[in-house]
């Protein structure tokens, strides 16, 4: 898949958190920053999802392709974000990715937190790649989800379908 990934040891850690089965995926076409242990269904989905859909729609709505992918990370051992629980978040797995922004070839960056509620292409874009992750993940939460995400698109494939 031109992935570039290396693979990582097992981990568990206190509280119930653990990377197993996990890589640490640098890029998959596009570069790809930030990300920590990542398991590997999840970063094959990933990868899927950056170099079909994300490169389309990059290509047909904004005019240039992705060269860089920019996240907030993967794993994470943390609870369950923006509401009351106290349920060990996929990220405390390293399942769940979250993405923030996109740098293009021709150098527009488009961000998660400034183009959602922006008029125009770069809101059309990033509705468009989280309703094709929608397909490939069981999560995918982005602003439309809560205060929580106004700033990145959560996508893990833990739990149950559940697309907003
Ligand atoms: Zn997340």
């Amino acid at each position: 898949m031109g992935v570039k990934f290396s693979v990582l040891p097992d981990f568990v850690g206190n509280g119930g958190c653990s990377a197993i089965n996990s890589v640490l995926m640098t890029g998959a076409g596009a570069s790809i920053s930030n990300l920590r242990a990542t398991q590997c269904p999840l970063a094959r989905a990933f990868a899927g999802w950056v170099r079909g859909p994300v490169q389309t729609h990059a290509r047909e709505i904004l005019g240039s392709p992705v060269v860089r992918v920019e996240t907030m990370g993967s794993y994470a051992c943390r609870q369950v974000k923006g509401v009351a629980s106290n349920k060990l978040s996929e990220h405390a797995y390293a399942n769940a990715i979250d993405v923030s922004g996109f740098v293009l070839a021709d150098g527009r960056r488009v961000t998660v937190v400034n183009g959602w509620l922006g008029k125009g292409d770069e809101a059309d874009f990033l509705r468009a790649i989280r309703n094709d992750a929608c397909k490939r993940f069981l999560t995918v939460l982005s602003p439309d989800y809560n205060f929580a995400h106004r700033d990145h698109l959560h996508v893990d494939l833990g739990g149950r379908p559940y697309c907003r």
